[in-house]
This record gives C-alpha cells, sequence and structure tokens, in this order.
C-alpha cells in the first residue's frame, strides 16, 4: 500500500547526535519493510516519540545481537500507535532502557528508550518505521508507510 502519512513525525533522534539517515542500505528493507528508515547514531543515543500516541509494546530484556541474521528476534523494540490508525516503532533498542511501559501515553519528543545493538544490526542505529495493521496478526500483518517528513 502507498499513501502519505496523516500525522506529522518528528526525528526520533536529537538532531545533533544524527550522523546521517540511511533508507536504503539495509539488506532487511525490502518487502512491508520498504519504508523503514535506519537512523545512523552513536550508541546510547535517545530516542524520541516522533508523535503524541499511546505505547502498545516494549520489549527490552534482550542483550544480544550482531550482523548476523540469527539475531533477528532479539532486538528490543517500542511500538506506539497515533492517531488515525497509524503506528511508529523503533528497534535495536539498548537493554532496559525502555523509559515507558504498556498504554502510557507519549507526547512528541518524550525520551523513550536509548539506541544500542541488539537484534540483526551491523552499527549503533535506530531503526524505525511507520506501519498499518492491515490484519490482526501482530508480527505479521502490516505495512509500512512513506513518511516525507520523518526525519
Ligand atoms: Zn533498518
Amino acid at each position: 500500500m502507498e499513501r502519505n502519512s496523516v500525522n506529522r513525525y518528528r526525528l526520533p533522534v536529537p538532531e545533533n547526535l544524527l550522523e546521517r539517515i540511511d533508507k536504503t542500505s539495509s539488506p532487511a528493507h525490502v518487502g512491508k519493510l520498504r519504508n523503514a528508515i535506519d537512523f545512523l547514531v552513536p550508541e546510547n543515543t535517545p530516542v524520541l516519540a516522533a508523535a503524541n500516541g499511546i505505547v502498545t509494546y516494549v520489549k527490552d530484556d534482550s542483550n544480544i545481537g550482531g550482523s548476523n541474521p540469527a539475531y533477528w528476534n532479539y532486538t528490543n523494540f517500542i511500538v506506539i500507535m497515533h492517531a488515525n490508525g497509524e503506528y511508529s516503532r523503533y528497534d535495536h533498542l539498548t537493554y532496559r532502557s525502555s523509559r515507558v511501559k504498556v498504554h502510557q501515553a507519549v507526547t512528541k519528543g518524550q525520551e523513550i528508550a536509548e539506541v544500542g545493538m541488539t537484534g540483526y544490526t551491523f552499527r549503533p542505529h535506530l531503526h524505525s518505521q511507520v506501519f498499518i495493521y492491515i490484519g490482526t496478526n501482530f508480527w505479521m500483518d502490516f505495512d509500512t508507510i512513506s513518511v516525507q517528513d520523518f526525519g
């Protein structure tokens, strides 16, 4: 599905710590993840909520990761639900760095976690995507959205 996001999203990391944005280098940015964005930043950079919303998922109990696809399921991540059914997701977070809990309301720019190296990742960065659900399976039934002003 191609559509422009109806919400306005801010950069999910502090601008002064952003090395660069990379949309295409990751071998994972294909298929339904084609609109995902990697924000290259130092480890432990604060992760910021891209828009107001409600936290719907938090995983921060993983402490392993690296440049092997075997680490795919070990990413720590947070999902936030926004207005009009859009969600944002933040991956590779540092072990036990989440500052938020499920059902918590967050505001745009609020610090929610730290950038880490959990899951399948070659270097410290924040993997992020805006998406919608297109079915009922949390892991499979989603599609990412192209967001013009998301970084
Ligand atoms: Zn990525």
